[in-house]
């Protein structure tokens, strides 16, 4: 995961909630992707350490285990970078430049100047970052599998070069759910829209205040449409398994008969709101203040990744018979 600072819902309910059941099936190394934070960072350093600390705050928060998986800092295992250098050499352009993904940040980030080297290889980092650990299975969700398809291509074609050494990985699709940003465009910091992991009442009660729901319905007994609602949206996560508020379909029903008014809605999402962060901002106070255990964490786990990553680098010294 890039580097970007502290993590947001949308993290949670699309990876991070995986990433905690997996972590009990198979031997699971997660990392902190600071050379990744580089590829659209690289003209302001100044918040990269303090980035990793507070996304590796939020995945501890969240139950990832340091016992159970290997949590470890990208730029700490230098073999990322080495291989990235050597893959470099046997990457046509061709494929990096039809890779959707970069078309597709290139056309909507607008405030950085991303015509640079290193973006346009981010495809062949992230590709060194999977074999250095001979990973068969990575937790990618759809829009991730053309970045899988090439890892695979290019782990054939170093095969194909110097002999079977790159594992062809294997994607693990699992369920998430996608959780809006307060407008209604994708959650993201970059957007301003993200509600944070951790985040007190007061902000929470602000932010809910802020969703965008149905412009049509002005008055409570005014037929709504849930489709275009923000809030509903998170109310249909936040009410699986709850009986304490209607079920979402009641709530969608409520709202289509105009028997329901907005401020309840909104009320009931803040209550749940709440109730979710409670627990986390108090274990994340915890842990954020005890900044010797989170250094412990990632050093100690990056001399775990370490040791395997350097294996591999032999074996793939061998193979190019450096
Ligand atoms: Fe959304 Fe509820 Fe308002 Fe309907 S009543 S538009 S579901 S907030």
């Amino acid at each position: 995961m890039r580097t970007t600072g502290r993590l947001h819902l949308g993290h949670y309910f699309g990876t991070l909630r995986n990433w905690i059941k997996l972590q009990d099936e198979y031997d699971c190394y997660y990392m902190a992707s600071d050379l990744h934070a580089l590829t659209t960072e690289y003209a302001d350093t100044s918040k990269i350490t303090e980035n990793i600390f507070e996304m590796v705050t939020d995945w501890l928060t969240v139950g990832l285990d340091p016992e159970k998986s290997v949590i470890f800092k990208q730029s700490a295992v230098h073999d990322h970078s080495e291989l990235f250098l050597i893959l470099s050499m046997i990457t046509p352009l061709g494929w990096l430049q039809r890779c959707p993904t970069y078309k597709e940040q290139i056309r909507e980030i607008k405030n950085k100047d991303l015509n640079n080297y290193g973006f346009l290889g981010y495809p062949v980092l992230m590709a060194a970052d999977i074999f250095l650990y001979k990973a068969n299975l990575v937790p990618v969700g759809e829009d991730q599998l053309s970045h899988l398809e090439f890892t695979r291509e290019l782990a054939r074609r170093f095969n194909n070069f110097y002999g079977e050494v790159l594992v062809e990985p294997l994607e693990l699709l699992s369920e998430s759910a996608k959780v809006p940003g307060i407008d209604g465009k994708k959650m993201s910091k970059s957007y301003g829209n993200s509600i944070f992991l951790g985040e007190t009442d007061d902000v929470i009660k602000e932010k809910v205040k802020n969703m965008f729901t149905d412009p049509l319905k002005i008055k409570k007994d005014d037929h709504g449409h849930p489709d275009g609602c923000v809030v509903i949206k998170f109310y249909e996560i936040f009410s699986k398994g709850s009986d304490k508020y209607p079920s979402f379909n009641q709530k969608e029903k409520d709202c289509k008969a105009g028997d329901i008014g907005c401020s309840i809605c909104k009320k009931q999402l803040t209550e749940m709101l709440s109730d979710f962060m409670k627990p986390l901002a108090e274990k994340r106070k915890t842990i954020i203040s005890d900044k010797a255990y989170l250094e412990k964490v990632v050093i100690e786990g990056s001399k775990k990744a370490e040791e395997y990553a350097h294996k591999t680098m032999t074996e793939i010294h061998k193979a190019l018979k450096f």
